[in-house]
């Protein structure tokens, strides 16, 4: 691998479009070159997340304070009062170890690490359709009506930004999806 020192990737999609199966899947196909970029998140954790490895769970307040001391390499309010963020400090820890960061991160995130790292590699996943997008959401039965319909607005907006990312895939077929974002990123670390 060519010097990975200032090297990022990035997935975002809307969501439901299968952007963690993929993450978990360039994980464990690059294991000695990629390292996942543990994200700060002021929401509450899930059963079975773990601090320090899903995500570094803290206050708002203290989210507030990192953001005033220009800690974060990009930070979104993601969800409202939700805040979302990339510490630089991680992107340094994962470098420090020769490897790249991969970063599971929204759409609006993806745009500004674009921005400050224009040399990173920033996909797109995109699922085949808004209906298809629907019925995944409802398959996974973790919203309400509302919430359904908050996530499918957004998800909206978001497919509108899909140009201005390195390349879109159309998650259509998780494997093939898998092996096309596979060979991106085998050109992209080479
Ligand atoms: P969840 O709460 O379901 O773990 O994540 C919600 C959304 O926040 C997902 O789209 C996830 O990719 C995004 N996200 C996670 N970490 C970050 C981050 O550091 N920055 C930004 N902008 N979005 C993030």
């Amino acid at each position: 691998m060519s010097n990975p020192s200032d090297k990022i990737i990035v997935i975002t999609a809307p969501s439901g479009a299968g952007k963690t199966s993929i993450v978990r899947f360039l994980l464990a196909r690059f294991q000695q070159q990629l390292d996942f970029s543990i994200s700060c998140a002021t929401r509450r954790p899930r059963t079975n997340e773990k601090d320090g490895v899903d995500y570094y769970f803290i206050s708002a307040e203290h989210f507030q304070q990192k953001i005033s001391e220009n800690q974060f390499a990009e930070w979104e309010m993601v969800y409202e009062g939700k805040y979302y963020g990339t510490l630089r400090s991680e992107l340094t820890r994962i470098w420090a170890d020769k490897k790249v960061p991969l970063l599971d991160i929204d759409v609006k995130g993806g745009l500004r690490v674009k921005e400050n790292y224009p040399q990173s590699l920033c996909l797109f996943i995109q699922s085949s359709s808004l209906d298809e997008l629907k019925k995944r959401l409802e398959a996974r039965g973790t919203e309400t009506a509302a919430s359904l319909q908050t996530r499918l607005d957004k998800a909206s907006l978001e497919r509108s930004c899909s140009h201005q990312f390195d390349y879109i895939i159309i998650n259509d077929q998780l494997n093939k999806a898998c092996e096309e974002v596979a060979r991106l990123v085998a050109a992209y670390l080479a």
